[in-house]
């Protein structure tokens, strides 16, 4: 595929995404109740904040994210290997 044809797509999807919203899918399970999303059409990407709403997924949630993980991951072993 152009180069050209990727941005005529990623523009063209930009725009639905103005017009419609974005198409976000889970991309990532963070904890039980925290995900992170990505749009179907423009790619961009989107998380869970305090509140539950979704918000861009900025670097410094992103951080958060990742931290959260890896808590969450070693917490669950923990609880595993006790039960
Ligand atoms: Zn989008």
């Amino acid at each position: 595929m152009e180069p050209t044809t990727i941005k005529t797509n990623f523009v063209f999807g930009k725009m639905l995404c103005k017009l419609f919203r974005h198409n976000y899918l889970q991309s990532k399970k963070i904890t039980d109740h925290v995900h992170e999303y990505q749009c179907s059409c423009c790619g961009k990407r989107a998380t869970v904040d305090i509140k539950g709403n979704i918000v861009d997924l900025t670097p410094q949630l992103q951080e958060i994210n990742d931290t959260l993980s890896k808590v969450y991951k070693k917490r669950r072993a923990v609880t595993l290997r006790a039960s």
